[in-house]
């Protein structure tokens, strides 16, 4: 395996990172996955279960802003690409203490790229070996009633967390720029799917409605966000990670906009039909019932949506997941999650 080509893929314990590293394992047994991940409250080392044994997957437990560590991996494997997840990722820690977003986002990813540049300037192979930075559409700012974000819109973050992942792409096409470094972003909307935390808007909305708890929905609730099914997002790395040219940027979109309110119901009439004793031991009508509207996030962006067709023309990718498919598995998942715990 010493003779595989190693990817350093940051942050793979938690939401994405986990469902692209059993994506990338599976469809490329040819890599060795080198996962570093800090386990903070949001990695979860039994979102890779199975993985554990394989050959081709290593978990290092490693902050992304230790240099010493971040160096000494590279001087121990001959990293041929980093895919760079790792971050703080909830915009409402953010608003209550922004310190560590910085620390981890923007430090975080200088750290990775100084010590990539090192290595790989060292082997001649600074233009060859890829640096893919995965950010966010919030970069972008918020968007009124129409219009879409493109690769081109000036980055206008509006919280602490988005103006962290801001602050690290800068950095990232700095590099690019000063050192002839191969870097790409890629900027994608809302993920859904399994594996997500339990404080993020869906597995939230499942766990409560299982609770009988009220279901708590942001202000008016009709913020509008796009969703795209985390699979789809994990082949459109793969395409742009091994094909895209150097130095560019994409974005991925689900194509699926929808009013947060929305989602929210969506999920419980799902709720309905597949846990009907629940609901009927509850009382209510509907899970519905229980959502509830609280006071508005401060500085709540009103609307993201992303122009993907650069993505699509060029490299040929399509979302493959209906957002009322995948919504369906993702709630089901979650259901299967909360039944495994609550009766062990
Ligand atoms: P997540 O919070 O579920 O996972 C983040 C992971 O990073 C965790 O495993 C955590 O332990 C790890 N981590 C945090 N700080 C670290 C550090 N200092 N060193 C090493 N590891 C550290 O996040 P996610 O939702 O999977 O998001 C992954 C990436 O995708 C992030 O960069 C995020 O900005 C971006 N993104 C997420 C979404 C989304 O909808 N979730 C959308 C667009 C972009």
């Amino acid at each position: 395996n010493k003779q595989k080509p190693v990817l350093l893929i940051t942050g793979g314990a938690g939401f994405i990172g986990s469902n692209f590293i059993r994506y990338m394992h599976e469809t490329y047994p040819d890599y060795h996955l080198l996962n570093l991940d800090k386990l903070t409250y949001a990695g979860n080392t039994s979102n890779l279960i199975g993985l554990e044994a394989s050959p081709t997957y290593t978990l290092i437990e490693g902050d992304i802003a230790d240099e010493h560590l971040v160096h000494s991996l590279f001087d121990e494997h001959d990293i041929h690409g980093v895919i760079h997840f790792a971050a703080e990722s909830h915009v409402d820690r953010s608003i209550e203490d922004s310190k560590q977003f910085v620390e981890t986002n923007v430090l975080g990813t200088l750290v990775l790229l100084q010590a990539a540049k090192q290595d790989w300037e060292k082997k001649g192979v600074l233009q060859e070996r890829r640096f893919h930075q995965i950010s966010t559409d919030e970069v972008y700012g918020s968007l009124g009633e129409t219009g879409e974000f493109s690769e081109d819109t000036p980055y206008d973050p509006r919280n602490p967390y988005s103006a962290s992942k801001a602050g690290a792409n800068l950095m990232v096409r700095s590099f690019g720029h000063t050192y002839n470094m191969n870097v790409v972003i890629s900027s994608s909307s809302n993920n859904y799917g399994p594996r997500q935390h339990t404080e993020k808007l869906i597995p939230t909305i499942v766990s409560k409605a299982l609770k009988n708890e009220q279901i708590p929905i942001y202000g008016d609730g009709k913020n509008v966000r796009d969703w795209l099914y985390v699979d789809d997002h994990c082949r459109a790395l793969d395409l742009i990670f091994h094909q895209a040219p150097p130095f560019s940027t994409y974005n991925i979109g689900g194509g699926n906009e929808i009013r947060n309110i929305d989602i929210a119901k969506e999920i419980c009439s799902i709720l309905d039909d597949i846990k009907p004793e629940l609901l009927k031991e509850t009382k209510l009508a509907s899970f519905q019932d229980l959502i509830t509207h609280t006071n508005d996030r401060l500085g709540h962006d009103r609307r993201y949506a992303v122009d993907d067709s650069k993505l699509r023309k060029e490299l040929g990718w399509e979302p493959k997941e209906a957002l009322s498919t995948g919504l369906r598995k993702t709630v089901q998942w979650y259901v299967n999650q909360w039944e495994s715990v609550a009766s062990p």
